[in-house]
Formats: C-alpha cells, structure tokens, sequence
C-alpha cells in the first residue's frame, strides 16, 4: 500500500471523507480519555477559580464574575459527564463546540476587568480551542477565532479605546494563525503516521498471506519437494510427500538426505543451479532407504528466502516412465516370436559394430540362415510347431552365442547374425556348430530332425554398411541350399567361391 500525501486537504485533514471518518473513528478512544481529562482539568480549575473569586466579594464585577465563573464550572462537568456517551467523533466535537459555546461568553464576562490576569488569559484560552480540542480543521478555526475574537472583546469592553487596540487585535490575529498552522501542520503528521501504520500492517498481512499460502503450497504439492541451502547444502524443508518418499529420518537432517541421492547428483542442488527464475531438469536415479531405487526428475530453481540462498527441488518419478520407455524400446527391436532382434535392430547394430570393427580393426562376420522346407513343417505338423521350431532355433543361438554376438530374425524362417571380432572362419565353425546343434535338436509334433542351411561371410576393409556382406553371405546361403540344405557355406572375401561343410 502507498502513502499518497496528496490526498489531504488545507487543514491537513484526509481529502477522502470515508478515509478521515476511518481516521477519526480509529482515533476515538484515545480522544475520549483526552477530552475527559480536558473537562475534569478545567472543571477543577475553575472550581480553584471560584473559591479564590470570593477574595472579591462585594465588588462590583464579583456578581457576574462567580455566574459566569459558575457557567465554565457547570460546563466542565457536564463535558466530563458526557464524554463517555459521545459514541462518535461528530458527537465528541459537537459536545466540545457546546462546551466552547458556554465557555467563550463566561470567559469574556471574566476577562472583562481588564487586568493583567485578564489579558493573559485572553490569549491563552484559544490555545486550548485550537489544540485541545478534537474537532474538524474548519471548527476548530471558527473556536479558536470566536474564542479569541471573544475574550479580546471582553477584555476591551471596560476601556474600548485603549491604545494598545490595534495591537492587541493584531497580536489575536496572528496567534490564531500560528495555531492553525501548527494544527495544520500536527494534522497531517498524525495522519501521514497512520497512513504508514496501516500501509505497514498491510503490508505486513499481505506477507503473511504470502507466506501461509507458499506453506499450503509446499504441503500440497503431490511431488516430494525439498528447500535446501544453496551454499552447504543444510535442508531446511522436505514437504509431507518428500517425508513418505524418504522417510522421517532420512528428511530429519542434511547428511540423511544426502546419502539417498549419488554425490554428483547431490551436487546439482548446490552448483549447476539455473538463473534465478529458471528452472533446471535432469534425470537422477535416487536411492530411498527403504526401498529400491527410483528414477527421478529433478527439477531444480533458485530463489531468496528470509535473506538465505535456497534451492527448491521437485523429483518426480519417473520410474514407471522409463520402465514403459525401455519396453516400448525392447518392443521396437524385439521379434515378439523369438525374443531375437528384429530386422531394424540387426541393421542398427550392424552399422555400430562395422564402425567398430573399421576403428579397432578387427574382423566382423555375418551369417544368414535359413530354416530347410520349413513350409513342409507348417503343412504337416501345423504352424504351432513350425512357431516352436522358430523358438527352439533362437533358443539355440542364445547357448551358443557369445555375449557381444547378435542374432536377429530378418523375417520368416531367416536369421541374420553379427559375429564382431570373428573372421569367417570363425564364422564358418559356429554355422557349423549351429547346423549340427538344430539338427540334434528334437521338437515336439515333429517327426524327423530340423535342419539349417547356413551362409557365411565377412565384412571387408572400406565396407561402410552390412548389406554387401549380407548380399554375399545370402548367396553363399543360396549355394548351400543348392548344394543339398543342412549345411553352412562362406563365401570367399573377395569372389563368391564357397567353401562350404556339413552333412
Ligand atoms: P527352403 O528349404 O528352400 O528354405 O524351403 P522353405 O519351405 O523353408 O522355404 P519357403 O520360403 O518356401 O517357406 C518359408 C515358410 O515359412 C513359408 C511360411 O509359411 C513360413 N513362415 C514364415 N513366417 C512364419 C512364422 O512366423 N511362423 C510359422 N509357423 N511359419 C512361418
Ligand atoms: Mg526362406
Ligand atoms: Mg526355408
């Protein structure tokens, strides 16, 4: 909230009456136990008065001056008994113009005489209108000018032509001006004071708001969330999700915490931080004490927070997400038949290893291989078993593959291999080794032994892609075939010679 100081007007009072009322209204106790005091102190005054007037009696002012003495007493009185029943700020300062309205008359009859005495009460008396008492701007400069205006008649009323007159009237006149001004001026401190008391409490609510909404926040977000210290790392919150996530103990301190994240995932909740504002994404892997580990987002920002660099992070589990990611990755590349690599899969890692094989120099077979009359399997023995067969091959290759080896179905009853650091010889021996394992195999529903034809070839020096060697080992596979099927043959690396071995 801003303090406007353009808003008061020539008295230094609010210029908005709705504001001013508020002002006044806010202002009311205090004024109550203020004009209580004013009226008692003057009904006492005035009661001291009275009995030391009696040192006059039997002079000729003594009668008017013990009635009008009487009147100031009966007034106080009053005012004192009825302050309490003011109730608001226009009834208080309706009941001190009432009281001012019996007050200047008796106190002109008093200062009449024309003494000392009388003279510096003349001019005291519009002091207290003017700063004493809680009225608006424009009463209390009509009170302060009629009691002035007042007293100063009374006073001259005894000897009107006094030579002083002149004087006396000016030196009035210029009272009632330097109090108006220091009331002016007294106005608009208070209210530039309580302007800034409430702009200062509202702002001190409005911080508070802030402040209780960012906790309900914090609490509510589903995510588990921790504040942390951006210099050293001290956690300073973990929301009631990062509790159940974690654990009590492991969010009771820093170094609990810690040991759930790998240090340099840690290390991003203190260095890497984005730009105040931003926010940073990365993917950790978080280790619960009581449960296993989690693949996580963690979102990170910055912010300043009662004076203190802190660090905001959001994980997010991501788990599930990267379960489902790797499936649908395995599904991509995976034959659902066999569990063999499909097509797409042999040609990737086939492009990966032949430059792996180009770098390191070292050799790289490729094998094609083909089921014999499998279409005579599926009419006789139906296609489950032929589904078997396809299984039972692929479950051969697993035993007797290496690790880095890949065995793919290229489609149908056809499977390409990669045999990275393996020439074709080595190539040769394991077709083999693979002829002779499917033809030992037996197969439920099958009469007779499977078997497989096999060609086999190697990537040469400058071949950039797989396909010409798989060209060449289809053809040695094709020679196969022609040389009687259930048997592996290479192809020479450079003519299509074949060398071929088996049954
Ligand atoms: P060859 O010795 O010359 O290779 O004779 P073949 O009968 O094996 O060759 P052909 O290409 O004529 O037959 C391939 C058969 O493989 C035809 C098709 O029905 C069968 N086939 C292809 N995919 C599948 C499959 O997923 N499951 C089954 N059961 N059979 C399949
Ligand atoms: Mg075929
Ligand atoms: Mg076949």
């Amino acid at each position: 909230m801003q303090i406007q100081t353009t808003i008061f007007t020539l008295g230094g009072e609010f210029a908005d009456p709705a504001r001013e009322s508020e002002f006044r209204a806010e202002r009311m106790p205090e004024w109550l136990r203020h004009m209580r005091l004013v009226f008692l102190a003057a009904f006492v005054l005035n009661v001291v008065f009275f009995l030391s007037d009696w040192r006059f009696h039997g002079q000729p002012h003594f009668p008017a001056a013990m009635a009008a003495r009487s009147v100031i007493v009966l007034a106080s009185l009053t005012g004192a008994i009825l302050v309490p029943k003011a109730g608001d700020p226009r009834r208080l300062a309706l009941l001190c113009a009432a009281w001012g309205c019996a007050v200047i008359p008796a106190g002109a009859v008093l200062v009449s005489p024309g003494t000392d005495v009388a003279l510096f009460v003349t001019f005291i008396l519009p002091i207290i209108f003017h700063l004493l008492l809680p009225m608006p701007f424009t009463w209390t400069l009509a009170a302060g000018l009629a009691c002035g205006g007042g007293l100063l008649t009374g006073y001259l009323s005894g000897d009107p032509w006094k030579s002083t007159v002149f004087g006396l009237v000016l030196a009035m006149l210029t009272e009632n001006v330097v109090l108006s001004l220091l009331v002016i001026r007294a106005n608009r401190l208070q209210r530039m004071e309580w302007a800034a008391t409430r702009a200062a409490e509202a702002s001190g609510r409005e911080l508070d708001e802030h402040r209780r909404m960012l906790q309900t926040l914090l609490k509510a977000v589903p995510a588990p969330l921790l504040v942390l210290s951006r210099s050293h790392g001290a956690l300073f919150q973990a929301n009631a999700a990062a509790r159940r996530f974690f654990g009590e103990a492991a969010c009771s301190d820093a170094a609990s915490i810690r040991a759930c994240f790998r240090p340099e995932d840690f290390a991003r909740l203190t260095s890497d931080l984005p730009p105040a504002g931003e926010v940073a994404e990365h993917e950790i892997r978080v280790f619960p004490p009581d449960g296993p580990p989690r693949d996580m987002l963690l979102v990170t920002t910055t912010a300043v927070a009662g004076g203190r660099e802190t660090v905001l992070a959001i994980l997010v589990d991501v788990t599930r997400r990267k379960e489902m990611e790797a499936h649908l990755q395995w599904l991509a590349s995976t034959d659902p038949l066999t569990g063999l690599a499909n097509r797409s899969r042999f040609f990737e890692e086939a492009a990966r290893e032949i430059g792996r094989a180009r770098r390191n120099g070292h050799p790289l077979a490729v094998l094609m291989v083909d089921i014999d009359y499998f279409k005579r399997i599926n009419d006789t023995c139906g296609h489950d078993v032929g589904d078997a067969a396809l299984r039972a091959f692929a479950g051969l290759c697993g035993g007797l593959l290496r690790g880095q080896d890949l065995a793919a179905r290229l489609g149908g009853e056809e499977f390409g291999l990669l045999l990275p650091e393996t020439d074709g010889g080595g190539g040769l021996v394991l077709a083999e080794r693979l002829r002779a394992g499917v033809e030992d195999m037996r197969l439920e529903g099958l009469a007779g032994p499977m078997t497989i034809s096999v060609g086999v070839s190697e990537v040469l020096p400058g071949e950039e892609a797989v396909d010409a060697a798989l060209s060449r080992a289809d053809h040695a596979l094709y020679e196969a075939k022609r040389a009687g099927r259930n048997r592996a043959a290479a192809c020479s690396r450079t003519a299509p010679d074949e060398a071929s071995a088996g049954a």
